[in-house]
């Protein structure tokens, strides 16, 4: 079986018609997905759900031979083991360093060394590139280092995979760069990662597969290359016309 196994996940909001039908995806360790398709297609929302903010009305998701459990709100924990997310716009806690906003989760909610945790969160922000930012507050980093912190925060809590939803499309585009440059040195550590982004050149650079979205469903997944260049189903002709 494969590290991450998505099977017939069904997801609506509050009981109305489904937004996710039946999606399905396989993700070996250390792969990185490139998730992309029209606005509205439901790529926030299956990493939503992965990461428990959302309850699938059925399916399963199974992370090394584990089944996460997103019955209840207890179990939720589960999920937030597997899984660490970040959006477009990072929420940093303005109050508190940098170093403080990566050591927050894991001293508070997982209830860890404090000493510990804050060695592990200036290694961190080092490897993001902001080993001399870790006294710095949010107003006093650029909108690239900010985002790089709160990619460290995600990672702060140990997730098996990682899930980044359009992480730069809120960033002035010279700062862009230096996120992607980040998810780069990720993916060569052999990070496992769900990518939503609309940088495609981007995405067909650091994804070992895409898979492609519209209305819910996937409808086509495969190497970049073939998916851009040689795309199948009508609708992903249609895409990739509108976008390349
Ligand atoms: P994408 O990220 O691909 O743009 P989303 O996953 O955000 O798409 O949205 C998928 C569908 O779910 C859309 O039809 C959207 O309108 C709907 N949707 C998203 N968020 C909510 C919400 N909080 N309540 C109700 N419907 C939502
Ligand atoms: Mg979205």
């Amino acid at each position: 079986m494969a590290f991450l196994s998505i099977q017939g996940l069904t997801v609506s909001y509050g009981g109305k018609a489904d937004v996710l039908r039946d999606v399905s995806l396989d993700v070996e360790r250390g792969e990185v997905i490139g998730l992309i398709g029209p606005s509205g297609s439901g790529k926030s929302t299956i990493l939503r759900t992965l990461v428990g903010l959302l309850k699938p009305r059925a399916g399963t998701v199974t992370v090394d031979g584990a089944k996460v459990d997103y019955g209840s709100r207890g179990s939720l924990r589960a999920a937030r083991d597997r899984f660490a997310i970040v959006f477009q716009q990072y929420n940093l806690f303005q109050n508190m360093t940098a170093l403080r906003n990566v050591a927050i989760a894991p001293t508070l909610v997982k209830k860890r060394n404090r000493a510990e945790v804050e060695r592990e969160a200036r290694d961190l922000l080092a490897r993001v590139g902001l080993a001399e930012k870790v006294d710095a507050y949010p107003d006093e980093l650029s909108g690239g280092q900010q985002q790089r912190v709160a990619i460290a925060r995600a990672l702060a809590l140990k997730p098996d995979i990682l899930l980044l939803d359009e992480v730069t499309a809120a960033l002035d585009p010279e700062l862009v760069g230096e996120v992607l440059d980040t998810i780069r040195a990720l993916q060569r550590d052999g990070m496992t990662m769900l990518i939503v982004s609309h940088e495609m050149a981007f995405i067909r650079e650091v994804a070992s597969r895409v898979a492609f979205l519209d209305q819910g469903s996937v409808v086509e997944t495969g190497p970049p290359a073939e998916m851009f260049d040689r795309p199948q189903s009508p609708r992903l002709k249609e895409f990739t016309s509108r976008i390349l």
